[in-house]
């Protein structure tokens, strides 16, 4: 149902509208700092939800729920969920 490298389906529900509504997350549990190349540190998730994406004819929302990174390294501000593969 969701063909995108890295990306696996967390569930998916239909919304009061009638809306496919897809949950989505990144298998990627590592990721280096792009500043000073350490690895970063988790620092929660946070919902980006992207409309228009029909499928077996419905409207869908897709609400990928992204991991937010941090560096570790004082000074390096730095955060953001690494893009899945296409
Ligand atoms: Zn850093």
């Amino acid at each position: 149902m969701f063909n995108a490298s890295g990306m696996h389906v967390l569930d998916v529900t239909r919304d009061d509208a009638g809306q496919l509504v897809v949950r989505v997350e990144t298998d990627q549990a590592l990721t280096g700092c792009p500043v000073c190349g350490v690895v970063a540190v988790g620092h929660g998730r946070r919902v980006h939800c992207a409309h228009d994406a029909p499928a077996f004819g419905s409207a869908v929302l897709v609400a990928w729920v992204k991991r937010i990174w941090r560096s570790p390294t004082p000074g390096a501000r730095w955060a953001r969920s690494p893009r899945p593969t296409p």
